[in-house]
């Protein structure tokens, strides 16, 4: 899978994309990553606007994005795409908005079985020219009930959410959700955990890992997670 990620700040995503699976996974080239970024399409701009935000029509606070540079930006992944294959690929855009439809797990799997390549549109300030929806026949997606500053953590979200469902990206294909019984209840060593510790003030109590995960009795571990 490839994400291509429309943003006016691509910087935003190095540290995240560098750390941990995510980064072993780019390094693996499980997934790829690239950037398109709408300011670098002022310079080709047919409407001889130089900028890539502007006041919205019908008035109101804010401003909103223009279409021209996105769509400039999307056409740069698309080439991309072209030239990356001979055969035909599968492309979906998605524009990011907290109107739009909820993300999950279900919808990810999906697209990571559908397409090769994800174009991710983020927006910010007041959103996006909505004629870029229609042009580009993006789908609008949200990942939560709440209105953030811009879509580049929703796109975050959503590659980081698909990257863990691709084979190989984590340690053991068994840690993805499917295909096991999984429980958000979980346990390391050691068995017993002593808190506070004995120089603090307060009495120290033992917090004890659920008698049934130590019994080695895999079905009755399996009822005890999916009972959860
Ligand atoms: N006034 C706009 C809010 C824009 S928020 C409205 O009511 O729709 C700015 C940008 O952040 C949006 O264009 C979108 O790309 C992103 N964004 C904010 N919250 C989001 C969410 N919950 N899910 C997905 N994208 C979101």
């Amino acid at each position: 899978m490839t994400f291509h990620i429309i943003s006016l700040f691509p910087e935003a995503f190095d540290s995240y994309l560098e750390e941990s699976i995510i980064g072993r996974a780019i390094g693996k080239k499980k997934i790829k990553v690239k950037f398109y970024n709408p300011r670098d399409s002022l310079k080709a701009s047919a409407s001889g606007y130089k900028a890539t935000d502007d006041k919205p029509y019908g008035g109101g606070p804010g401003m909103v994005m223009l279409a021209e540079p996105i769509l400039r930006a999307a056409l740069r992944a698309k080439s991309n795409i072209k030239k990356s294959r001979s055969k035909e690929v599968k492309v979906e855009t998605i524009i990011f908005s907290p109107g739009g439809k909820q993300f999950t797990n279900t919808l990810g799997r999906q697209w990571a079985k559908k397409y090769d390549h994800l174009i991710l549109i983020c927006g910010r300030y007041e959103g996006i020219d909505d004629r870029v929806r229609k042009i580009l026949e993006a789908q609008e997606i949200s990942i939560g009930d709440y209105v953030l500053t811009g879509g580049e953590l929703p796109a975050m979200v959503v590659l980081d959410a698909m990257s863990r469902q691709i084979p190989g990206v984590l340690g053991k294909l068994e840690s993805v959700e499917e295909g096991r019984v999984s429980s958000h209840e979980v346990y390391t060593r050691p068995e017993v955990l002593e808190w506070p510790p004995k120089m603090a003030q307060g009495k120290q109590k033992k917090y004890q890992v659920p008698k049934v995960l130590l019994s080695g009795h895999h079905a009755k571990i399996n009822k005890w997670r999916g009972g959860k």
